[in-house]
Parts: C-alpha cells; structure tokens; sequence
C-alpha cells in the first residue's frame, strides 16, 4: 500500500516566498511551490513508478494498491475510509508506506553523511483547552488574578519540564544505528545512549528541537483569547494546547499530568480530540528489508535508519490495524527544505523526483 495526500495547506506569496506558490515554476533545478514536499512530490513519484512499470508490462508479485486522501491536513476521514474499506474487503496489507521522513544530511550533530529516515511510528496528537476564570470589574481597580493573568500563569508552569524525556525503543534503534556510522567519540557516545536509554533521553533533550521532539512529549500553546474591552477586567481566557506524544504515554496520562502541573481551580483542563501515539512497526521484518533494499537501489550513500515520525499521518489509520507501517517519503530533504514544509519556498529538487521514482519501482519489482 503506497500512500501519500494531494491536499496542501494554504500559501500566500506575502509570506515570503520568492515565487508565486500555486505556479508550480521550475527553476535552478527545483520545482517550487505549495506542496513540493508535502505530499504532491511523493505522489507524484509513486505515479510515475507505476505508469513506468505498466509502460514496460511488468506484473508485481503481490497486489499494489495506492492510497491518495484529499484532506490529509485537516485530519479528515478519508483515508480513515479506504482503511475500513480494505478491512471490510478482507485486505491485510504486508506493507504500508506513507510520508514521514525522508533522506537527510546528518541526521543528527556529529553524524556525518546521508540517511533515510524510516519512521517505525509516529507521536500521538492531543488538543486541549484551558479555560480561567476571574472576577470581572473595572480595570482601574485591579485585584488578586484576573482570567488573563491565571491563564498565563498556567502556561508558563507547563513549560518543557511538563514531561520528563526518555527514549522509546525506536529512537534506541536509531541512536544503535547511528553510533555504527558515527565512529570515533561520538559514535561511542551514540552507542553508549543506545544502550542505555534512560540517558538517552535528557541528551538528546539537549540537543535542539528536533532531536528534543524525538524524546519527550511537547507541548505548544497555540491559541489564546480573552476579554471583551480595553478597560474591562477578563472573567474569562482560554488557550488552546497542542501536544505531541511518545510512545508511552497515552491521551489519559498527558491531560492527568497537565491538570496536576496547572493546580489552579479556577483553570479547568478540557480535553478537545486526541489520538495515543502507534505502535512501533518491526525494523527485522521482510518489508523494512524490502524498503532497505530500495533505499540502497535509488539512495547508495544513505544509511537507512528507523526513527519517530513527529507529525500525524494519515498513516495513523492503518496502523491501528496492521502492523507493517512506515513512514517515508523516498526525496531529498535539506534542513531548509524541511523548514519550506507549511513555510514559504516549498521546492523540490527534479533530480530528487527521478530518484524517489526509481525507489519506488524498485520497491515494486523487490515484492516476493
Ligand atoms: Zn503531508
């Protein structure tokens, strides 16, 4: 099951970008636009191995089914009904590949050369509310806590400390993996924190926000509003919350741990949809070597290595299912590229797209 999503998020050229973002340009070896990368490239290139295939009258040895949703970025039902469809047809896919991580230079600080990212799972995704409550009345007359001023206050004590950081076994995978490539100091580093991963997480915690992500649970607040008048006490303010989970913890565990680190009466904690993390898909099974092998065809330098996907996928809908699910998507992606994911100057290299169609008829004529 080849997945990706033609839906985009919006764009709008005043945000800094260089060319019209709905124009599709090709120029300096790139296409720009909206959707580059996430996910019209990787369909793109999923299309373009099929047709070739079919061109040339190959047969794959098992059923090849793609998987395109519309509304991907709205968290919406479609691919949520091709995966109860396949189940209601009795389909039990060996394989499913949909976006997630890509081929990157140095994964992490110190690593050097190239690797594509196998996401095994990804983090689950909790939205909550929080509302305060305060007494009204004429601001020139403050007293105690108003709305705005407890709700602040709830913020600030969720800071990252909310959630202590510790490794889940993917990330130890990747870390084991990386360490082999690493060498000298920091490969005996990455080894070290492999193998013990209760270290693992507070370093990695250190080392950026990307590598921090991959370690802890986040939490961002996203929205906040309150008040009705310049010189009006707030009786009441919320926020909204968006937090990101590892595998183990759960929905029920993050929106207990939220209301403890709040403590405040007057601040309640409103859970508004959440989804627990997935499972870890097997890094030792016939299909990682299948996807293994078309990384090493289409990417010779890259150094396949699992890892935790951040972002929900569409993906999440057939995990809950089935336990082959990865997460990649087969194009290059530089730090900024990945920056230009929901930014401005979205682009993708051509030659990049040759290359992720060449992974993925490689992937389909591998099927055994
Ligand atoms: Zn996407």
């Amino acid at each position: 099951m080849l997945m990706a999503h033609v839906d985009v998020v919006p764009a709008d050229q005043g945000d800094g970008w260089s060319a019209p973002p709905f124009d599709g340009r090709i120029a300096e070896g790139f296409v720009w636009g909206r959707g580059a990368l996430d996910d019209k490239g990787p369909l793109l290139v999923i299309l373009e191995a099929v047709e070739e295939l079919l061109r040339q009258g190959f047969s794959p040895a098992r059923d090849v089914y793609l998987s395109f949703g519309g509304d991907e970025e709205v968290f919406g039902r479609a691919a949520a009904a091709i995966a109860e469809t396949l189940a209601a047809r009795g389909v039990s896919p060996w394989l499913v590949l949909d976006e997630g991580g890509a081929v990157v230079d140095a994964p992490l600080p110190f690593v050097p050369g190239r690797a594509a990212m196998i996401g095994l799972g990804e983090k689950g995704i909790v939205t909550l509310r929080l509302r305060a409550r305060g007494d009204g009345g004429h601001a020139s007359a403050p007293r105690g806590h108003t709305a705005i001023s407890r709700l602040a206050r709830a913020i600030e004590r969720l800071n990252p400390a909310t959630f202590p950081p510790r490794a889940p076994q993917t990330i130890a995978r990747m870390l084991a993996v990386l360490g082999a490539r690493a060498g000298g100091v920091p490969g005996v580093v990455l080894r070290v924190l492999a193998s013990v991963p209760r270290l693992a997480g507070p370093v990695l915690a250190r080392m950026g926000s990307e590598p921090a992500a991959l370690v802890r649970t986040t939490l961002a607040a996203t929205r906040l509003s309150g008040g009705s008048a310049d010189n009006v006490l707030p009786s009441h303010a919320t926020a909204t919350l968006n937090l990101r989970l590892i595998p183990g913890d759960t929905v029920g565990t993050v929106v207990a741990r939220v209301r403890r680190r709040v403590r405040d009466p007057k601040v309640s904690v409103e859970l508004v949809d959440g989804s627990d993390p997935s499972p870890e898909s097997p890094a030792d099974s016939a299909a990682f070597a299948a996807l293994r092998a078309a990384v090493g065809a289409a990417f010779p330098d890259a150094l396949v290595v699992p890892y935790l996907m951040m972002q929900a996928s569409d993906a999440r809908h057939f995990h809950r299912r089935w336990p082959s699910v990865y997460r990649f998507a087969p194009l290059e992606m530089s730090a900024a590229q990945r920056a230009s994911i929901h930014g401005s100057d979205e682009r993708v290299e051509i030659a990049s797209l040759e290359r992720g169609r060449d992974f993925h008829m490689e992937l389909i004529r591998g099927l055994s």
